[in-house]
């Protein structure tokens, strides 16, 4: 299906029958993962998504499906053996958008080089039979030809180890079409407006079509709150005034060409001046640098980078290449928001590892929250478990540990992350529309293909093309497509960076 009219068609069936045995809310991640393993058991699964599927923090990672080398540093030991085996469960069923990729951190000092290989070392044992590969210990010519465009000043050597890597919003979509595979609902433009309640106990959820204006209640046996950082949100039209779980921390990341960086390998610090770990990643034909930790605490559906952010990226990567990147060389620059679990919101929970947080209130509203997108498998488990118990549901196990996800059969050169990345054509439009859920520009431009990720200015190029060709299959007129472009092009200019903070910052988008 994937078409929004049968969709639709779908959903009146279900208000007008039964009802649905599972209703989440989000999809992201977290949402589209608990669609997945809900669907797998044989529940009747509805998801509910207010934007587009991974408009949120999903489609804003640093795609990296991994262990967490920063984890390791923490001495997180079961946090990172879990995401090690949820990375070879993911290389397994979604081979067509997770890849294997090896880092190398640069040395420069001689002290870090036994620290940093007994820590990878130990990486590699805890990842055991789902290693992808043994870490070594690199003299300075391989490092220097591993990472053509390291800074060769001072440099001692390096330690190479491997990780994966994904297309985030590509995941997001590949799940929302297996999910509908295994026969759940997944509506994206449909935000959740209220919980329908009968006698205390959550029985629904009311919602609305962003499209249409069209109000549904949908009667359901649980409802499963995946709304990352927005999480407060439903938990509080479930109790007003109940206290808060999530501290938002906004991560940064800037896009370049691949001649800072050429090669394949990415290179990873892993301990930047305000302790954090930078990586220069290469993703589709660019590189992805990032991330910053900045605690904030409006929660934008658009965050933008702060000017701090960007100029500390820069200068951090300009310490560990050759020729550095300045601002007149960025092509994109994304923010997203972490939905870190800060607060003590009361209720019963049911923590289940020491990142992510199943909680079921008083009236049986289950959230899911924290976590990342390595393991929103493993947190689908937990939350559809204790949303099955707490709408008493036949009890039934998730199946989705060998579940292929859609497409995984399928060469798709749009998803080949090494390659240059394929522009929208005629097909590639028609099928974002007619079966991945696309309905706007920004759909096909940010999340079905990653240009707006990639290049702004090129995104904002091709705008106009892919809304005309979208208007043909949708059915509008020539306003719609100029309102289209007009909105997207205000959206892009806050993906960009003027050569010159001084002068006035970036360009500042309309609201979103
Ligand atoms: C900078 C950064 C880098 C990261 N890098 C990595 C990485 O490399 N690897 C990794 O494993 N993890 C990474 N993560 C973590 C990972 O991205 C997140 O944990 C994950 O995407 C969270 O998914 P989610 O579904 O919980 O939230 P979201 O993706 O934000 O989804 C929540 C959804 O709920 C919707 N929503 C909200 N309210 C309503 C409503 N009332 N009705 C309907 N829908 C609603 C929103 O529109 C949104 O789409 C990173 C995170 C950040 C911020």
């Amino acid at each position: 299906m994937g078409a929004r009219t049968e969709l639709l068609r779908a959903l009146r069936k279900g208000v007008a029958g039964q009802g649905w045995d599972v209703a989440i809310v989000g999809g992201g991640a977290t949402g589209l993962g608990c669609a997945v393993d809900a669907a797998s058991r044989g529940y009747s699964t509805i998801l509910l998504e207010a934007h587009d599927f991974a408009k949120g923090t999903s489609s804003r990672a640093t795609k990296l499906v991994h262990g967490g080398v920063r984890y390791l540093a923490q001495g997180n030991l079961s946090l990172v053996r879990e995401a090690l085996s949820e990375r070879a469960v993911l290389l397994a069923n979604a081979p067509h958008q997770v890849r294997p990729l090896r880092f190398v951190v640069p040395t420069y000092r001689w002290h870090q080089m036994p620290v940093l290989g007994a820590g990878l070392g130990f990486y590699d044992l805890l990842a055991g039979r789902d290693s992808l590969g043994r870490s070594r210990v690199l003299g300075r010519d391989a490092t220097c030809e591993a990472l053509p465009g390291v800074r060769r000043d001072g440099l001692h050597g390096g330690i190479a180890y491997w990780d994966a890597q994904f297309d985030d919003a590509g995941l997001a979509i590949a799940l929302a079409r297996t999910s509908e595979d295994l026969g759940a609902l997944p509506l994206n433009y449909m935000a959740v407006e209220g919980l329908a309640k009968d006698s205390g106990r959550i029985c629904g959820v009311d919602a609305r079509d962003a499209e249409t204006g069209e109000h549904f209640r949908l009667p359901a046996r649980c409802v499963i709150n995946a709304t990352g950082v927005w999480a407060d949100g439903l938990r509080q039209m479930d109790r007003p005034g109940k206290r808060g779980l999530i501290r938002p921390s906004q991560g940064v990341h800037l896009v370049v060409d691949a001649d800072f960086l050429p090669g394949s390998d990415a290179l990873l610090v892993p301990d930047t001046e305000d302790g954090r770990v930078l990586f220069v990643i290469p993703w589709f034909d660019k590189l992805v640098i990032g991330t910053t930790d900045t605690p904030r605490d409006e929660l934008p559906l658009e965050p933008r980078a702060l000017e701090a952010e960007i100029d500390f990226i820069l200068a951090t990567a300009a310490r560990y290449l050759g020729r550095a990147p300045g601002r007149e060389d960025v092509r994109s620059v994304f923010a997203g928001l972490r939905p870190l679990v800060g607060g003590d919101g009361g209720g019963s929970t049911a923590g289940l590892s020491r990142e992510h947080l199943v909680e079921v209130s008083d009236s049986g509203l289950v959230t899911i929250t924290g976590g990342k997108w390595t393991t929103y498998r493993r947190m689908a488990i937990d939350a559809v478990d204790v949303a099955a118990r707490t709408g008493n549901l036949p009890n039934r196990a998730s199946a989705t540990l060998h579940q292929r996800l859609h497409g995984a059969g399928l060469a798709d050169a749009r998803r080949r992350l090494a390659t240059a990345h394929a522009l929208p054509d005629e097909a590639g439009i028609r099928l974002a529309v007619e079966s991945e859920y696309a309905r706007t520009v920004e759909d096909v431009l940010a999340r079905r293909y990653r240009t707006l990720f990639l290049d702004a200015a090129q995104a904002c190029a091709e705008a106009p093309a892919v809304a005309r060709t979208m208007a043909g299959l949708l059915g509008q007129d020539s306003a719609w497509v100029a309102a289209q472009v007009a909105r997207f092009e205000a959206l892009a200019a806050g993906y960009r960076v003027l050569g010159d903070a001084s002068a006035g910052a970036r360009l500042q988008p309309a609201d979103q």
